[in-house]
Parts: structure tokens; sequence; C-alpha cells
């Protein structure tokens, strides 16, 4: 039997990454999909492990020859892509593969394998996701604002994933990811309320870029 390919994803300051550093930790039989990416590695990135990290010119090279099963430029200058020919050989052996990318590869995905199951993870509300994006002391002001206004269209994109978690406690959400692949989770009220507060919250983004700012500033004092 085939494996089945699992997309997580969500804003960022989500946490995607860390749910899914965790849930693999749990399901070594799982196979994590490394992709490529066009950004310098960060302090502590191991090539290989974190992505492979290539130049901009191999990276248009190899999407113009279809190595890729998804790939999107984010933020406008780095390219990210999932290669195409491990995923299948995993899941032509039978493994579950899992991806922790951004939403416009999540939707490509989604349409060309109507059989992926889609993840959506959610941060608990408004105040959170702000303060984690800002926390991560990797991003300047205007990368935070492009992330930010990003954010309404990924919300609702959540719409046309099959499974919704909400990033509040690591463990319940890692937890939860396990029962999506063992077809036992049910997005619940409570997934789809915090759905709905944050698409509220992120229809004035005035009001979020005020919280950028706030939490930036304290971060920075
Ligand atoms: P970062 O630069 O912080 O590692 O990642 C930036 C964003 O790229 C994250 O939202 C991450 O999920 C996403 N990402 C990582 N790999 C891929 C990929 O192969 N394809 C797409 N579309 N997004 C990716």
């Amino acid at each position: 039997m085939k494996g089945r390919l699992y997309v997580v994803s969500g804003p960022s300051g989500a946490g995607k990454g860390t749910i899914c550093k965790e849930f693999l930790l749990l399901h070594p039989e799982v196979h994590f999909s490394v992709s490529c990416a066009t950004r310098a590695p960060r302090p502590g990135e191991v090539d290989g492990v974190h992505y492979y990290f290539i130049t901009r010119e191999a990276f248009l090279a190899r999407r113009a020859a279809g190595d890729f099963l998804e790939c999107a430029e984010i933020n406008g200058d780095n390219w990210y892509g999932t290669p195409r020919s491990i995923v299948m050989e995993k899941l032509d052996k039978g493994q579950n593969v899992l991806l922790e990318i951004e939403n416009n590869g999540a939707q490509q995905v989604i349409r060309y394998y109507p059989d992926t199951v889609g993840v959506f993870i959610l941060p608990p509300d408004t105040h959170t996701l702000i303060r984690r994006l800002v926390g991560r002391g990797t991003e300047d002001m205007e990368r935070l604002t492009r992330r930010i206004l990003k954010v309404p269209s990924e919300l609702e994109a959540a719409k046309g994933y099959d499974a919704l978690i909400i990033n509040d406690e690591v463990d319940r959400a890692v937890a939860q990811l396990g029962e999506v692949m063992a077809g036992t989770y049910v997005t619940g009220k409570r997934e789809r309320d915090t759905l709905s507060a944050l698409t509220r919250d992120f229809a004035d983004p005035k009001v979020c870029l005020e919280l950028l700012e706030r939490y930036y500033n304290e971060g920075n004092k």
C-alpha cells in the first residue's frame, strides 16, 4: 500500500515547525521532507538536515526541470521547494510523508494530489501569533510587516484544509497531529471559533500592525 502525504501549514508564528519537530521525535517512522531553500543558513542550521541550501540559479534550474512537487517564492526574496523524487519514492514504499510548508505551496500540493491530508495550525489568539513572530528575533520590521499582511489570506485558506489544530499546548497539538494520521481527529467548535476570532482581528490589519510595532519595540528596549 502506498503511503500518505500530510501537509502541515499555517501562518508564521503559529508554531508549525515546533509541532512537526516534536511529532517526528515520537514518530520516526514518518518521513519528513527536507526542502530546498535559497536563503542563507541561520546559525546552527545544517545543510541536508534543516534545508538543502542551494543558490537561486540552481533552484530555478531545478524548478524548470520539474524537480519540485511544489515551490513558492516567500516574501518576495527567497525560494522554497519540496524535492519531488524523494517524496514519491517514500510514498511508493508505503511510508507516510510529512511536509511543513507555507500556504501557497500547501495549496499546490492539495490541488494536485487530492489524497493529501492538509493540516492547518492555528495560534490560540492574535496576541500570541504576533508575539511569537517578533520573539524569534530573526527578522526586521519590514519582513515582519510582510508576514502580518499575509495572514488574512492564509486564514481564509484555512477552511480548505482537512483539519485545524490549535497550538496552545505543544504536547496536545502534537497528539492531535497523531490523531490526524490515525484518522481519528475531528476539528471541533473550539478550533472553528479560534479561526473566526483570528479572522475578525485580522480584518483590520491596522490593529495588527500596531500590535506588531508594540511587541517589536518592547523586544528591542
Ligand atoms: P524559514 O525561512 O523561517 O525557515 O521558513 C519560512 C517559511 O517557509 C515557513 O513558513 C516554512 O513553513 C516555509 N517552507 C519551508 N520549506 C518549504 C517548502 O519546501 N515549500 C514551501 N512552499 N514553503 C516552505
